[in-house]
């Protein structure tokens, strides 16, 4: 099991393949870019990365951030760590401690006690929605919605590089312990065999295509050799086309992962790569261009997403020109998603009525074939909320909802209202609409929270 991010990955190098390699805490000075930092700039680097998860590349590095922009760049944004990303008062104990020498044990019970402050959980994450099967816990599995499981491969539980806004920080830590079991493979197989209503499986993280060919192969062909007859979409939740192409172009296994998707086609089901991308910027490069030629050219399916997020990509035109370029590089936009309340959220996220703005306003600029993006929505306890929009409704504006996925089916679809609120973040800032006391889910949310305890709050996804 690997759920720090301290794991060493194993390249094989040779005089044609790209040299991964990996910048933290205890290496980020030997950059060399960071010269471009002043000294102040690069000690807000380790306050903050002592209590929040750390971790760029070199392919980030030479090719994503914009050195002459930073540390105002979206990308240097993204990767590095912010000093306002922590409170004034969390950030002046850590850099006292930091200034005064202070042992590594005191450093490391001070950044304990402060992240138990930033919201650790915001909905329960992996610890819940875990199904229970033939008496067993299915550990490294979440089911909230009917057709799709969540499958979180033990050896994928890290990341190219790490993002700054991420809800999954306190897995990179330690502090969430995911647990897995050991033959979970196979527990997976007969799950799905036994629920048939499940279509799709979703490999997620961490991120799964940290790991190799090999390793992944595993997880994949015991899936493919189980014949599932409703199994039709593994997904793969993955960051790995803006951290590090190099995965699909020139890696060691590059020939054998695209085997692996080959074969998956083969096979009849559809292989569909979940891309996380943030920016523009991240669908540059020629080396990405080329990535996701191979990846269509072995029968795969790239649909993207991203949440939106101040000081990233809180501005219509940025995601009008994100999703212009999926779609011209042949990957179609899937969600929006809102910035979740925990770690520094105050840092990152965007109001409900301005997401919606920034939503609207990018969705005009488009064609029809981007327009298969929805959002903004939030992966709430009770589903994925999609902010429809600010309505009129004669002397009062009402915020307009629905879910997209509910822990209930039948919630989804259908208009649902809010008081106008320009400041509201989440959907706990919201108050129903007319002068009701709930939203028309809440009773029934309520009573589901007490039958199935293990059920409980919501988590999350990528
Ligand atoms: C978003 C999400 C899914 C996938 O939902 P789709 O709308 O089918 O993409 C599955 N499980 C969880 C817990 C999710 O949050
Ligand atoms: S958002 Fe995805 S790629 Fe970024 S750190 Fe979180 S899990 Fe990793």
């Amino acid at each position: 099991m690997n759920k720090t991010s301290h794991s060493p990955i194993q390249w094989v190098y040779s005089a044609n393949e790209p040299q991964f390699k990996s910048y933290q805490l205890n290496n980020f000075r030997e950059i060399p870019q960071i010269g471009k930092l002043t000294e102040q700039q690069k000690f807000d680097i380790e306050v903050v990365g002592n209590v929040l998860p750390f971790k760029a590349n070199n392919y980030v590095i030479e090719q994503l951030i914009d050195w002459d922009k930073a540390p105002d760049d979206p990308i240097f944004a993204l990767t590095f760590p912010q000093k306002e990303m922590l409170s004034r008062e969390h950030y002046d104990e850590m850099a006292q401690l930091l200034q005064n020498g202070a042992e590594k044990s005191v450093i490391k019970a001070a950044a304990n006690r402060i992240r138990m402050q930033l919201n650790p959980h915001p909905a329960g994450q992996a610890d819940h929605n875990v199904p229970v099967f033939e008496g067993e816990t299915l550990h490294g599995v979440q089911h909230k919605y009917r057709q799709t499981v969540l499958f979180f491969p033990s050896q994928g539980q890290t990341c190219h590089a790490y993002c700054t806004f991420c809800f999954r920080w306190p897995q990179f830590i330690g502090l969430t312990d995911i647990k897995f079991a050991s033959r979970e493979i196979e527990k997976l197989v007969s799950y799905v065999k036994q629920h048939t209503e499940i279509t799709d499986i979703l490999f997620t993280g961490g991120d799964p295509m940290i790991m190799s060919a090999k390793n992944f192969s595993g997880y994949v062909d015991a899936l493919l050799d189980a014949d599932l007859p409703n199994l039709i979409n593994i997904r793969i939740g993955t960051k790995a086309l803006a951290y590090w192409p190099h995965k699909f172009v020139d890696d060691a296994d590059t020939e054998e992962m695209l085997a692996l998707f080959r074969r998956v086609k083969a096979a009849g089901k559809q292989l569909a790569l979940m891309a996380h991308f943030n920016h523009p910027r991240e669908l540059e490069g020629e080396i990405v261009a080329r990535a996701i030629l191979n990846l269509k050219d072995a029968g795969v399916t790239i649909r993207t997403q991203s949440p939106v997020m101040a000081h990233i990509n809180d501005d219509p035109d940025t995601w009008a020109k994100m999703w212009e370029k999926q779609v011209k590089l042949g990957c179609i936009p899937y969600y929006m998603f809102l910035a979740r309340d925990t770690g520094a959220q105050h840092y990152f996220s965007v109001p409900l009525v301005r997401a919606w703005q920034i939503f609207r306003e990018a969705y005009q600029q488009v064609s029809g074939l981007a327009r298969t993006v929805r959002g903004p929505s939030m992966s709430a306890s009770p589903g994925k909320i999609q902010i429809l929009g600010v309505a009129d409704a004669g002397e009062k504006k009402l915020i307009t909802m629905r879910f997209l996925q509910g822990r209930n089916p039948d919630w989804v679809q259908r208009p649902f209202f809010a008081e106008y609120d320009e400041s509201a973040h989440w959907i706990d800032d919201l108050k129903p609409a007319f002068g009701e006391q709930k939203f028309f889910f809440e009773d029934e949310m309520e009573r589901m929270y007490h039958t199935h305890r293990h059920d409980s709050t919501a988590d999350d996804f990528e």
